[in-house]
């Protein structure tokens, strides 16, 4: 019975209702769940601050689990490509919706 809600749910953040561990939004209070570091949920802000920052040699790529991305970006950073393309997808990231950061990459 522990086991069950350890592996399988979580309680809302905003009323404590106990939920499914993947649910995004509290049926009951409508409260969004923000999981921080569990797994399937890649944070957009760090992936932007990579892309900017180490976006050159693909750290953002590697963040987000696109590791073969991640690979090609190192080795052609000496180009500057890289580091061109992590600038334009920080700002699709900035501009994409948390849903649909969560949906593609999480
Ligand atoms: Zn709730």
């Amino acid at each position: 019975m522990t086991d069950a809600i350890m592996g399988g749910q979580k309680y809302c953040s905003g009323c404590a209702t106990v939920l499914h561990k993947d649910a995004f939004q509290c049926p009951k209070c409508g409260a969004p769940q923000i999981v921080a570091g569990a797994t399937g949920q890649k944070s957009k802000v760090m992936a932007v601050v990579l892309a900017l920052l180490l976006g050159g040699i693909g750290a953002h790529k590697f963040y987000l689990g696109r590791v073969g991305w991640g690979i090609i970006y190192l080795l052609f950073c000496w180009t500057f490509i890289p580091s061109l393309i992590a600038f334009i997808e920080a700002i699709i990231y900035v501009t994409m919706s948390d849903q649909a950061f969560a949906q593609k990459y999480g």
